[in-house]
């Protein structure tokens, strides 16, 4: 009786996954080729799609199988396949259908509206013209909150969205404390009198070197290109499509190298994740992403552990000279790295180091949550904003533009989102501790052009569960602890103190 219900509730998901398949077609499609004049129809095309999805995952025949299937045993193990498929699948039910339409319709038009106000404003640097839209966004995320529920505080209803089942009290614990330990490092580099050589990486990289080379890159690291693309758009992204059709962007600046380098590490690291999930399962819970910090983990770790580790350029660098060998031909490999882990404290997130970038989303995480939870009202909120740039960074923005309005999140109703960068740094570094302590001398692996004991123990021991488990036990169960601050500060002093001799 219940395996006929399991397979119907199985169909019903599918099918509004391939619907979500469809959608992230025409997004990847309007965001690599569609031309302008196309946008409108696009739209339609998308809202229609958009509505039928959301039918499907309130449709009330869906409460009356989960209803039956919840006390049944395929769902006494919520780590089974079927268990994490009932349980996820009703947790999304749930919170769809305590959503009113008419709230989540206000979100959506007040989002569209925002982010279109957000343009100007920033363009003007005018915070004022934002204001009203943006009291409005927190007074709405604030009924969202209270319409779904949350444990402790309004702001857990809000990360849920991105980071299920987490709570802002543990994540703004751990973040504390990285914080106190991160604002006292990044002090010492910035008085350490050394800097890195960092204009190398302004030189003239012609783009068709750049193009073949973060190919060969992310293909060395494990990405299928024969279940893959790379395309060229603005703003660089990951999306899968199919069970063997993912598909990442970059971007190319022939005056810097970083750009199109580590954005393609990046974005591979996102689809190795994708590439890596079980392809008979997608679109059901055992076989998508558990969440947006741990697959921010994955990019992080090919970015930054290992991309930016001393032992990946011992056998990537030789190839770059040969790519670049007007621009690096005649600099020593020491001098490279270290200008490509440089850290200055900046006002632009995006442009941030691997040490700064945390303290720039420490201060966005406590800002929301003392605009969602109380305490901050907007008008306010410039005059935070500069106050903890000059305690966590040292540094003032000199305009609203290069300050508060410097992110489309908010304006975009992106509230808890912020968060899951520093989650994806803080899980990336456990988790690379680990494959350490599993898979023996990784540095030596990755100067022999090894990567794929790395790739593999990642697909085993994360990609393959699916969200057979929360973040949080995965972390417990791969790593032996819960999360914590210490990897993540521990590899960025053994990475930089001997750089910057701090
Ligand atoms: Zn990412």
């Amino acid at each position: 009786m219940s395996q006929a219900t399991y397979e119907k509730l199985r169909r019903h998901v599918h099918d509004t996954a391939v619907l979500h398949s469809i959608d992230a077609l025409l997004g990847w499609d309007e965001r690599c080729l569609l031309p302008h004049a196309g946008g409108d129809y696009r739209a339609e095309q998308m809202t229609l799609i958009a509505g039928m999805i959301h039918e499907r995952q309130t449709d009330p025949r869906l409460g009356e199988w989960l209803d039956e299937l919840m006390q049944s045993p395929l769902a006494g193990d919520a780590t089974s396949d079927s268990g994490a498929t009932i349980h996820q699948v009703k947790r999304q039910y749930d919170k769809k259908t305590k959503l009113p339409k008419s709230l989540v319709e206000e979100l959506t038009r007040t989002a569209v509206l925002g982010q279109q106000v957000w343009q100007g404003a920033r363009r003007d640097n005018d915070f004022a013209a934002l204001a009203p839209l943006l009291e409005k966004t927190v007074r709405l995320k604030r009924e969202q909150a209270q319409a779904v529920g949350f444990r402790e505080c309004a702001y857990d209803a809000l990360l849920d969205d991105y980071e299920p089942h987490e709570l802002t009290s543990n994540v703004a614990h751990v973040l504390a404390r990285l914080r106190d330990e991160l604002v006292a490092f990044v002090a010492a580099i910035r008085h350490a009198g050394r800097s890195s050589k960092i204009e190398l990486l302004h030189r003239r990289y012609p783009v068709h070197a750049q193009e073949r080379f973060a190919r060969e890159a992310a293909a060395k690291i494990g990405f299928d290109f024969s279940r893959g693309r790379l395309d060229v758009t603005a703003h660089p992204f990951c999306t899968a499509p199919g069970p063997h059709d993912c598909r990442i962007t970059t971007r190319y600046e022939e005056r810097y190298f970083n750009c199109a380098f580590f954005g393609t590490l990046h974005e591979a690291g996102h689809g190795i994740y994708d590439q890596g999930l079980r392809a008979d399962w997608f679109g059901l819970p055992p076989g998508e992403a558990v969440s947006m910090g741990i697959h921010e983990s994955q990019s992080r770790m090919w970015e930054n552990l290992v991309g930016r580790h001393r032992a990946f350029w011992q056998y990537f660098y030789p190839l770059a000279q040969e790519h670049f060998s007007e621009a690096l031909g005649d600099v020593p490999l020491d001098d490279f790295y270290f200008a490509i882990n440089d850290v200055r404290p900046s006002l632009i997130r995006v442009e941030a180091d691997e040490a700064t970038y945390n303290l720039h989303i420490l201060i966005r995480f406590e800002l929301e949550q003392d605009l969602i939870n109380g305490g901050l009202a907007v008008a306010d909120l410039p005059p935070a904003w500069n106050a903890k740039y000059r305690d966590y960074l040292g540094i003032e923005p000199p305009s609203d533009a290069e300050g508060v309005l410097q992110d489309i999140h908010w304006p975009a109703g992106l509230f808890g989102y912020f968060p899951t960068y520093s989650l994806g740094n803080l899980y990336a570094a456990q988790f690379f501790d680990q494959a350490g302590r599993d898979l023996g001398d990784l540095p030596k692996q990755f100067a022999r052009g090894e990567f794929q004991p790395l790739r593999q123990w990642l697909i085993e021991k994360l990609h393959r569960h699916g969200q057979r488990y929360t973040a949080g036990q995965l972390v417990e169960r791969v790593t032996g602890k819960a999360l914590s601050h210490v990897p993540l500060l521990g590899h960025l002093r053994g990475k930089l103190g001997p750089l910057y001799g701090v």
